[in-house]
């Protein structure tokens, strides 16, 4: 895809933010330092797309912030060969990140327009992930076990079938809260019966929802 040299410019000083910000993981940072914000919004908006800040992608909807995303990676600890499933698709640019560093992404989303044009935008890009229309709530039981799960949307409480999806030695990062803010929760599976959590302070997503929009 061509780009301008102030886009690029844009996007690299965005990486140095996040840097300052705190993210350390080097692949989060290549990604986000490789994969053009841009076409994932609006294209009267790109000069935009490099600031650290949500975006609206339409249906209500919007693109996370940069260093939302990249926490929400960092504390995914990826492995190479890790089989990741990401709850609320959006615009893909999770997705794109995921798929950048290079793990098996499946995502899901819950309304049909979003999920049709997120597919467009990461096939021009050349990024292949197994898309869904689908409810998250449910997972991806055919697929099942996943190494980690991402929630990219505020949840009421941990979807428990989410849970049951997981590996053993497995990860969930999920935003758990009301509308107002989430926690970030980290849950470790440790055993088929046991789970580890921690929390990794407060964010504002939208919230995740039950059923799907189908137009
Ligand atoms: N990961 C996205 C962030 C999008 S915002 C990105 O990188 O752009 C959260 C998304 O979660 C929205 O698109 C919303 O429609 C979706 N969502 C909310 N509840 C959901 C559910 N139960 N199942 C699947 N997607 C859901």
């Amino acid at each position: 895809m061509e780009e301008s040299f102030r886009l690029k410019g844009l996007r690299k000083k965005l990486v140095e933010g996040l840097r300052k910000k705190g993210i350390t993981d080097e692949r989060v940072l290549e990604a986000i330092g490789k994969i053009p914000r841009h076409a994932f919004i609006d294209s009267g908006f790109s000069n935009f797309a490099y600031e650290d800040r949500p975006f609206s992608i339409g249906a209500g909807q919007t693109i996370s912030q940069p260093y939302t995303v990249a926490v929400q990676t960092e504390l995914l600890q990826l492995d190479k060969w890790d089989k990741v499933l990401e709850i609320g698709t959006g615009s893909g640019y999770q997705a794109a990140v995921l798929a950048e560093i290079g793990v098996q992404v499946y995502t899901i989303e819950r309304q049909r327009e979003l999920y049709i044009k997120a597919q467009q935008t990461l096939r021009k890009l050349g990024y292949r992930p197994h898309f869904f229309f689908g409810d998250g709530y449910e997972g991806k039981p055919a697929f099942a076990p996943f190494n980690k799960i991402l929630v990219t949307a505020g949840a009421a409480h941990v979807p428990e079938k989410l849970l049951q999806q997981l590996a053993i030695g497995g990860r969930i990062v999920v935003p758990v809260g009301d509308t107002g803010k989430q926690a970030m929760t980290v849950i470790d599976r440790v055993s088929e019966t046991k789970f580890r959590t921690t929390q990794h302070g407060d964010f504002i997503f939208v919230p995740m929802l039950g059923g799907i929009v189908k137009d």
